[in-house]
């Protein structure tokens, strides 16, 4: 062990004490109920989905048991940090209405950067050196990777332990020395773990666990030639969690194997134990076989997916919900919003990710929104990713309401379902708009189904000559129906079928051929509805395109 003067010589003189961060966190002095839960992102890309995923069970079960949640940066790898990061977690929490209940400026735990905490890991790590529960390791790159290839060649867990952990047991004298001649080092956790040692724990979700005990001396230091000195995830989760006073960690299943470790610091440093529920990874189906979703391969794992297509945010919240809990899947969406999340009833399992599941929540929770209601969330969602959208909504309001009221509203019986994120509006009703429209004069244009150009031409013709914008769908439409008949297309599908030769189409066809010069595409809401929107003029200047 070394002697204190030396231990305290690697530290700024004016480091606190263990005992000055205690008071400055003290225990919060919430209900025994309370839970404070945390999330601790990295910035080393944008949140994936499943960090929201647990940032949600965070925030549910912070709120509904009085406690409080918080987001704590994990920027300890600042060499893997992506510039940004930081900023789109902020803007994801806020676009699904996860927000944390503290922040640098409003929280008494904080910072919630680690990288803003090194004093306080200091402190810590100093005073595990001080009781000979920590050491410097000197070893080299080579050192180590050496270890690790003989460890590989004999078929021997890989790590720094036992016989391997060189530095462990090096006298005072041989450290002086090391640290006379300059050498960088680490700090690394004397565990005090044996071979053949099992640790217990209780997981809330999985209950009773066991696993082998680390023997592992982890680092808990990073080298001392790099600035600010940092800690490893293992300490910092230690010493945040303990002075943040976080008393439920909630956290991927990719952690359970790091618990026994865990333990060992949390009982080194001499703190209270924390309570973990390790979740289980959100997958996805590929073929006949599930794996977990990856940021590599699948656009739907980052959280930013859905924020850029402008998903609504609730509708996400819900479906993400429905899977960490099946009960409230079965729920109605603002009940299942309200009820709470019970850690007992997680699976185990990695719940499947269904986009297409997704997309039908999501177009059933829009069809509940009124027009307004709708042009407002497209609006905000549009300030940053359509601007000419936003300017389109405030100055064409009345188009878009009106357009929005096509087969929608609470008086329709099946409204339509064709905006589930708030992209789709432009492809799904960019076309009312006569500022976004784009006439189809083009007579040979295939969405026209290869009518003969003369026949479109004449058609169109007639059907604008003759125009009238009738109130009843089916007098509406009995003005296609009869110049239908006039330019010899047969009167149904059926009679078409029998005799091809001898009709250019059936009624059907000459419908699509307003539908396709009104809309610009082959599917449309209700045809006479939208001729009723776009009104009159509109109807004949996007009809008589097709006749120049
Ligand atoms: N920074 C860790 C991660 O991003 C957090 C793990 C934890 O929640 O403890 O995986």
């Amino acid at each position: 062990m070394l002697d204190r003067a030396v231990v305290d010589a690697l530290f700024p003189s004016d480091l606190p004490e263990p005992s000055f961060w205690e008071e400055q966190y003290p225990p919060r002095g919430l209900g025994e109920e309370a839970k404070v839960t945390r999330l601790g992102p990295s910035p080393t890309g944008f949140l994936h989905i499943g960090g929201l995923y647990v940032g949600l069970i965070d925030r549910d079960l912070a709120t509904q048991s009085g406690g409080s949640y918080i987001v704590r940066v994990e920027d300890t790898d600042q060499a893997r940090e992506v510039p940004g990061a930081v900023e789109q977690f902020t803007r994801a929490f806020k676009y699904f209405g996860i927000e944390p209940d503290e922040a640098d400026e409003a929280g008494s735990y904080g910072p919630y950067h680690q990288s803003k905490r090194e004093q306080v890991y200091l402190t810590y790590v100093r005073e595990l050196l001080r009781e000979g529960k920590a050491y410097l390791c000197f070893a080299t790159k080579d050192e180590l990777a050496d270890i690790t290839a003989r460890q590989q060649a004999t078929k021997l867990p890989t790590g720094y332990y036992g016989r391997w952990a060189i530095w462990r047991d090096k006298t005072a004298e041989e450290v002086q020395e090391a640290l006379d001649a300059g050498r960088p080092y680490v700090v690394r956790f004397r565990s005090p773990g044996k071979a053949g040692e099992r640790t217990r724990f209780t997981d809330a979700i999985r209950g009773d666990l066991e696993h082998e005990a680390n023997r592992n001396d982890v680092v808990i230091l990073k080298a001392s030639d790099q600035s600010p000195r940092l800690p490893t995830y293992h300490f910092a989760h230690a010493v945040d969690d303990h002075l943040m006073r976080v008393n439920l960690v909630v956290r991927g299943e990719e952690w359970i194997s790091s618990v026994p470790t865990h333990l060992q610091l949390f009982d080194a440093l001499g703190f209270d134990r924390v309570e973990y529920a390790h979740i289980a990874p959100l997958m996805k189906q590929q073929g006949g076989s599930r794996r977990k979703l990856s940021k590599r391969k699948d656009p739907e794992a980052s959280v930013e997916y859905f924020i850029e297509a402008g998903f609504p945010a609730e509708a996400v919240q819900y479906y993400l919900r429905g899977l960490v809990n099946a009960r409230l899947a079965e729920l109605p969406l603002t009940e299942a919003l309200q009820a709470p999340i019970s850690l007992a009833e997680c699976g185990v399992a990695g719940p499947l990710v269904d986009l297409v599941k997704l997309d039908d929540i999501c177009a059933d929770y829009v069809a509940t929104l009124s027009g307004e209601e709708i042009i407002s969330r497209i609006s905000d969602w549009a300030q940053t990713y359509d601007q000419p959208l936003v300017t389109l909504l405030s100055e064409e309001r009345d188009i878009a309401l009106a357009a929005l009221q096509v087969e929608r509203g609470p008086e329709v019986a099946n409204p339509r379902k064709d905006l589930r994120k708030w992209s789709d509006f432009r492809p799904a009703y960019g076309f009312f708009f006569p500022s976004l429209f784009e006439l189809v004069t083009d007579r040979t244009d295939e969405r026209l189904g290869g009518l003969a150009p003369e026949l479109i031409a004449a058609f169109a013709a007639d059907f604008a000559d003759g125009y009238a914008d009738l109130e009843d769908g089916k007098e509406w439409f009995n003005q296609i129906r009869e110049l239908a008949t006039k330019h010899g297309f047969a009167p149904n599908p059926k009679e078409l079928k029998k005799n091809p030769d001898a009709y250019p189409g059936s009624i059907r066809e000459a419908a699509q051929l307003i539908r396709v010069a009104l809309t610009g595409s082959k599917a449309s809401p209700d045809l006479h509805a939208v001729a009723r929107t776009l009104g009159t003029d509109e109807v004949l200047r996007r009809v008589r395109a097709l006749t120049a």
